[in-house]
Protein backbone atom coordinates (compact mmCIF):
# COMPACT_ATOMS: atom_id res chain seq x y z
CA UNK A 1 0.00 0.00 0.00
CA UNK A 2 3.01 2.21 1.05
CA UNK A 3 4.03 3.15 -2.87
CA UNK A 4 0.58 3.53 -4.16
CA UNK A 5 -0.42 6.59 -1.60
CA UNK A 6 2.78 8.17 -1.84
CA UNK A 7 2.16 8.23 -5.26
CA UNK A 8 -1.01 9.93 -5.11
CA UNK A 9 0.06 12.63 -2.88
CA UNK A 10 2.52 13.64 -5.22
CA UNK A 11 0.02 13.64 -8.17
CA UNK A 12 -1.53 16.09 -5.81
CA UNK A 13 1.50 18.20 -4.52
CA UNK A 14 1.94 17.94 -8.99
CA UNK A 15 -1.69 18.91 -9.84
CA UNK A 16 -1.97 22.10 -7.30
CA UNK A 17 -0.16 24.61 -9.18
CA UNK A 18 -1.97 23.86 -12.16
CA UNK A 19 -5.51 24.60 -10.32
CA UNK A 20 -4.43 27.37 -8.71
CA UNK A 21 -4.93 30.42 -11.79
CA UNK A 22 -8.49 29.18 -11.52
CA UNK A 23 -9.04 30.15 -7.94
CA UNK A 24 -10.37 34.07 -8.42
CA UNK A 25 -8.01 35.59 -10.37
CA UNK A 26 -9.34 37.74 -13.57
CA UNK A 27 -9.12 36.05 -16.95
CA UNK A 28 -5.48 37.29 -18.46
CA UNK A 29 -7.17 37.56 -21.88
CA UNK A 30 -9.51 40.66 -20.46
CA UNK A 31 -5.86 42.84 -19.87
CA UNK A 32 -5.44 45.46 -22.11
CA UNK A 33 -2.34 45.46 -24.03
CA UNK A 34 0.49 48.13 -23.01
CA UNK A 35 1.31 50.55 -25.74
CA UNK A 36 -0.06 52.43 -28.54
CA UNK A 37 -3.61 50.45 -30.10
CA UNK A 38 -4.96 52.72 -33.07
CA UNK A 39 -4.98 56.48 -34.85
CA UNK A 40 -8.28 57.72 -36.02
CA UNK A 41 -8.05 60.36 -39.07
CA UNK A 42 -11.13 62.75 -38.03
CA UNK A 43 -12.06 65.31 -40.30
CA UNK A 44 -11.33 68.90 -39.08
CA UNK A 45 -12.54 71.16 -41.73
CA UNK A 46 -12.68 71.15 -45.58
CA UNK A 47 -11.88 74.12 -47.89
CA UNK A 48 -9.50 74.49 -50.84
CA UNK A 49 -7.61 71.97 -48.95
CA UNK A 50 -8.73 69.21 -46.03
CA UNK A 51 -8.10 70.06 -42.52
CA UNK A 52 -7.36 66.90 -40.49
CA UNK A 53 -7.24 65.74 -36.64
CA UNK A 54 -5.76 62.92 -35.37
CA UNK A 55 -6.62 60.90 -32.52
CA UNK A 56 -4.13 58.35 -30.73
CA UNK A 57 -5.27 55.32 -28.67
CA UNK A 58 -2.74 54.61 -26.12
CA UNK A 59 -3.13 52.08 -22.58
CA UNK A 60 -2.33 54.97 -20.84
CA UNK A 61 -4.69 57.17 -22.29
CA UNK A 62 -6.45 59.39 -25.60
CA UNK A 63 -3.84 61.98 -27.30
CA UNK A 64 -5.33 64.02 -29.66
CA UNK A 65 -3.18 65.85 -32.07
CA UNK A 66 -4.33 68.92 -33.33
CA UNK A 67 -8.05 70.35 -33.24
CA UNK A 68 -9.21 71.94 -36.51
CA UNK A 69 -11.49 74.48 -36.91
CA UNK A 70 -13.73 75.69 -34.33
CA UNK A 71 -16.64 73.71 -33.73
CA UNK A 72 -18.52 76.61 -34.34
CA UNK A 73 -18.43 76.60 -38.31
CA UNK A 74 -20.33 73.45 -38.69
CA UNK A 75 -23.44 75.30 -38.04
CA UNK A 76 -22.91 78.41 -40.24
CA UNK A 77 -24.63 77.31 -43.34
CA UNK A 78 -22.39 78.83 -45.74
CA UNK A 79 -18.57 77.97 -43.81
CA UNK A 80 -16.27 80.77 -42.92
CA UNK A 81 -16.00 82.56 -45.75
CA UNK A 82 -12.44 84.61 -45.62
CA UNK A 83 -12.64 89.11 -46.36
CA UNK A 84 -9.64 87.80 -48.37
CA UNK A 85 -11.12 86.29 -51.43
CA UNK A 86 -7.91 85.03 -51.83
CA UNK A 87 -7.89 82.97 -48.46
CA UNK A 88 -9.18 79.37 -47.99
CA UNK A 89 -13.26 79.75 -47.45
CA UNK A 90 -13.44 77.04 -44.85
CA UNK A 91 -15.94 74.55 -44.06
CA UNK A 92 -16.69 72.11 -41.45
CA UNK A 93 -19.12 69.63 -42.53
CA UNK A 94 -18.80 67.55 -39.16
CA UNK A 95 -18.35 68.62 -35.65
CA UNK A 96 -14.88 67.02 -33.65
CA UNK A 97 -17.25 66.34 -30.61
CA UNK A 98 -19.74 64.53 -32.75
CA UNK A 99 -16.46 62.57 -34.41
CA UNK A 100 -15.51 61.61 -31.08
CA UNK A 101 -18.97 60.80 -29.84
CA UNK A 102 -19.36 58.58 -32.72
CA UNK A 103 -16.46 57.15 -30.93
CA UNK A 104 -17.47 56.49 -27.98
CA UNK A 105 -15.13 59.35 -26.40
CA UNK A 106 -16.14 62.52 -24.43
CA UNK A 107 -13.70 65.39 -24.94
CA UNK A 108 -13.37 64.78 -21.20
CA UNK A 109 -11.48 61.56 -21.54
CA UNK A 110 -8.96 62.99 -23.38
CA UNK A 111 -5.53 62.56 -22.03
CA UNK A 112 -3.08 65.00 -23.85
CA UNK A 113 -4.03 67.91 -26.54
CA UNK A 114 -0.93 68.47 -29.04
CA UNK A 115 -1.10 71.24 -31.39
CA UNK A 116 1.37 71.42 -34.41
CA UNK A 117 1.21 75.18 -34.34
CA UNK A 118 -1.02 77.76 -33.05
CA UNK A 119 -2.81 78.55 -36.17
CA UNK A 120 -6.81 79.08 -35.92
CA UNK A 121 -7.24 75.81 -37.50
CA UNK A 122 -5.33 73.93 -35.71
CA UNK A 123 -6.33 75.57 -31.83
CA UNK A 124 -10.43 76.35 -32.96
CA UNK A 125 -11.34 73.55 -30.43
CA UNK A 126 -8.90 73.99 -27.39
CA UNK A 127 -11.59 75.36 -24.91
CA UNK A 128 -13.84 71.72 -25.06
CA UNK A 129 -10.73 69.91 -23.50
CA UNK A 130 -10.23 72.16 -20.14
CA UNK A 131 -9.28 69.34 -18.24
CA UNK A 132 -6.08 68.43 -20.87
CA UNK A 133 -2.47 68.61 -20.99
CA UNK A 134 -1.80 70.72 -23.94
CA UNK A 135 1.74 70.04 -25.51
CA UNK A 136 3.07 72.56 -26.71
CA UNK A 137 6.42 74.40 -27.44
CA UNK A 138 7.74 77.02 -25.07
CA UNK A 139 8.24 79.40 -28.11
CA UNK A 140 5.05 78.37 -29.48
CA UNK A 141 3.44 79.30 -26.35
CA UNK A 142 4.95 82.31 -25.91
CA UNK A 143 4.85 83.99 -29.15
CA UNK A 144 2.56 87.18 -29.55
CA UNK A 145 -0.39 86.61 -31.37
CA UNK A 146 -1.85 89.24 -33.41
CA UNK A 147 -5.57 87.97 -32.51
CA UNK A 148 -4.71 87.82 -28.68
CA UNK A 149 -3.53 84.94 -26.28
CA UNK A 150 -4.55 81.37 -28.00
CA UNK A 151 -4.95 79.49 -24.71
CA UNK A 152 -6.04 80.24 -21.21
CA UNK A 153 -3.92 80.91 -18.57
CA UNK A 154 -5.72 78.17 -16.56
CA UNK A 155 -5.25 75.38 -19.45
CA UNK A 156 -2.78 72.42 -18.03
CA UNK A 157 0.10 72.85 -20.04
CA UNK A 158 3.77 71.37 -20.69
CA UNK A 159 5.82 73.84 -22.04
CA UNK A 160 8.65 71.64 -24.24
CA UNK A 161 11.93 73.04 -25.75
CA UNK A 162 12.62 70.36 -28.55
CA UNK A 163 11.70 66.75 -29.29
CA UNK A 164 9.42 64.87 -26.50
CA UNK A 165 8.50 61.04 -25.64
CA UNK A 166 4.94 61.49 -25.30
CA UNK A 167 4.19 58.14 -22.71
CA UNK A 168 7.69 57.07 -22.12
CA UNK A 169 8.06 54.12 -25.09
CA UNK A 170 8.80 55.76 -27.69
CA UNK A 171 5.26 54.66 -29.44
CA UNK A 172 4.77 58.83 -29.71
CA UNK A 173 7.38 61.38 -30.25
CA UNK A 174 7.02 65.08 -30.67
CA UNK A 175 9.42 66.32 -33.31
CA UNK A 176 10.50 69.86 -33.10
CA UNK A 177 10.08 71.33 -36.84
CA UNK A 178 10.60 75.08 -36.48
CA UNK A 179 10.02 77.31 -39.39
CA UNK A 180 6.15 77.45 -40.64
CA UNK A 181 5.60 78.98 -37.05
CA UNK A 182 7.94 79.28 -33.86
CA UNK A 183 7.43 76.45 -32.30
CA UNK A 184 6.46 74.60 -35.15
CA UNK A 185 6.14 70.69 -34.07
CA UNK A 186 5.56 67.70 -36.16
CA UNK A 187 4.39 63.69 -34.74
CA UNK A 188 6.03 60.87 -35.14
CA UNK A 189 3.56 58.08 -34.26
CA UNK A 190 4.73 54.10 -34.22
CA UNK A 191 1.53 51.85 -34.69
CA UNK A 192 1.79 48.57 -34.25
CA UNK A 193 0.40 47.35 -37.52
CA UNK A 194 1.39 50.23 -40.13
CA UNK A 195 4.50 51.14 -39.06
CA UNK A 196 5.83 54.52 -38.71
CA UNK A 197 3.99 57.83 -39.45
CA UNK A 198 4.96 61.26 -39.37
CA UNK A 199 2.09 63.85 -39.34
CA UNK A 200 3.60 66.80 -40.69
CA UNK A 201 1.56 70.00 -39.32
CA UNK A 202 1.81 72.33 -41.61
CA UNK A 203 5.88 72.46 -41.77
CA UNK A 204 4.85 71.36 -45.45
CA UNK A 205 0.72 71.98 -46.74
CA UNK A 206 0.55 69.40 -49.67
CA UNK A 207 2.40 66.47 -51.27
CA UNK A 208 3.99 69.26 -53.49
CA UNK A 209 5.89 71.12 -51.11
CA UNK A 210 7.40 67.82 -50.02
CA UNK A 211 8.50 66.40 -53.09
CA UNK A 212 10.23 69.77 -54.76
CA UNK A 213 11.15 70.95 -50.51
CA UNK A 214 9.42 73.55 -51.43
CA UNK A 215 8.93 76.21 -48.20
CA UNK A 216 5.62 76.97 -48.08
CA UNK A 217 3.88 80.60 -48.25
CA UNK A 218 2.98 82.58 -45.03
CA UNK A 219 5.85 81.51 -43.34
CA UNK A 220 7.80 82.88 -39.92
CA UNK A 221 10.88 81.83 -40.96
CA UNK A 222 12.18 80.05 -44.04
CA UNK A 223 15.82 78.82 -43.17
CA UNK A 224 14.55 77.14 -40.34
CA UNK A 225 11.94 75.69 -42.31
CA UNK A 226 14.31 74.57 -44.37
CA UNK A 227 16.18 72.95 -42.23
CA UNK A 228 13.36 71.54 -40.51
CA UNK A 229 12.04 69.78 -44.20
CA UNK A 230 15.69 67.83 -43.93
CA UNK A 231 15.02 66.94 -40.01
CA UNK A 232 11.78 65.44 -41.01
CA UNK A 233 13.32 63.33 -44.29
CA UNK A 234 15.99 62.16 -41.64
CA UNK A 235 13.34 61.22 -39.19
CA UNK A 236 11.51 59.63 -42.08
CA UNK A 237 14.51 57.83 -43.36
CA UNK A 238 15.61 56.46 -39.69
CA UNK A 239 12.28 55.16 -38.99
CA UNK A 240 11.28 54.14 -42.28
CA UNK A 241 8.08 56.76 -41.71
CA UNK A 242 5.24 57.44 -44.24
CA UNK A 243 4.62 61.07 -44.27
CA UNK A 244 0.74 62.08 -43.63
CA UNK A 245 0.41 66.08 -44.42
CA UNK A 246 -2.17 67.31 -43.08
CA UNK A 247 -3.42 69.46 -45.37
CA UNK A 248 -3.36 67.23 -48.30
CA UNK A 249 -6.85 66.72 -49.51
CA UNK A 250 -5.82 64.30 -52.18
CA UNK A 251 -4.06 61.78 -49.85
CA UNK A 252 -6.28 62.09 -46.76
CA UNK A 253 -9.35 61.12 -49.71
CA UNK A 254 -7.37 57.89 -50.34
CA UNK A 255 -7.19 57.37 -46.39
CA UNK A 256 -9.16 55.38 -43.94
CA UNK A 257 -11.39 58.24 -42.38
CA UNK A 258 -12.73 57.70 -38.69
CA UNK A 259 -14.84 55.76 -37.43
CA UNK A 260 -12.20 53.63 -39.58
CA UNK A 261 -8.82 53.40 -37.68
CA UNK A 262 -4.85 52.46 -38.07
CA UNK A 263 -3.12 49.85 -36.40
ZN1 LIG B 1 -0.54 76.96 -40.27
Amino acid sequence: MQPIRRCLAVAALAALPLATPSLGQPAPAQATKPGIERLYILNCGEGVAGDSCYLIKHSQGWLLWDTGLADAIAAMPEGQRPADPRATHWRRPKTLVSQLDELGVKPSDIKYVAVSHTHPDHVGNMALFPQATLLVQKAEYEWPSPVGPRFKPEQPVTKLEGDHDVFGDGSVTIISTPGHTPGHQSLLVKLPKTGAVLLSGDAVHFKDNWDNRRVPENNDNQAKSAASLQRMADVMAKEKAQLWINHDKAQRDSQKLSPGFYE
